[in-house]
């Protein structure tokens, strides 16, 4: 049984996957990693590997070819992104691209929001796909960061 606590965090809307704070670099690609919290990779990773898991905390590999999703050097742990129960949508082929996890709101779906319904601002994308309603990041997304960035840099791709 999975005795941790949840100390489940509000969303921080600032935050985003930072290629900056990684500690540690990717044991396969030598990419740059995200650090995410062990509660964020326990509730993304097969109940099958919850053991394997343990308490530590890991990388998230933000290199989109790699097969590689979290990381532990010091533990030689490796989850290959088979081993996530979302697909990561920064990776080569995730299919649905999550804009928004805690929704279940698409990349597509923000991108019609802007062309179709013309919306320039989060703000407005949020209210017409239901994106950020009850967010709660941290074990929804895959980097445990606010998608907030996300939707942001969607909006600005499809603007330009
Ligand atoms: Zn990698």
């Amino acid at each position: 049984m999975n005795k941790i606590a949840l100390n489940v965090i509000p969303c921080e809307t600032n935050l985003k996957p930072d290629t900056k704070d990684n500690n540690s670099l990717c044991p396969v690609c030598s990419g740059s990693g995200s650090f995410v919290k062990n509660i964020t990779v326990r509730h993304m990773i097969s109940d099958d590997l919850l053991e394997t898991v343990g308490t530590s905390d890991y990388c998230l590999c933000m290199n989109e070819d790699c097969q590689i999703a979290y990381y532990n050097i010091d533990l030689k742990i490796e989850f290959k992104k088979s081993d996530i129960k979302v697909p990561i949508w920064f990776k080569k082929d995730a299919k649905p691209k999550y804009a928004c996890y805690c929704s279940k709101v698409t990349e597509e779906e923000v991108i019609t929001a802007v062309i179709n319904d013309n919306a320039t601002s989060v703000k407005e994308v949020i209210k017409i796909t239901g994106a950020m309603n009850k967010p709660n990041c941290q074990i929804n997304n895959p980097s445990g960061k606010c998608c907030h960035q996300i939707i942001q840099e969607i909006i600005d791709k499809t603007l330009k």
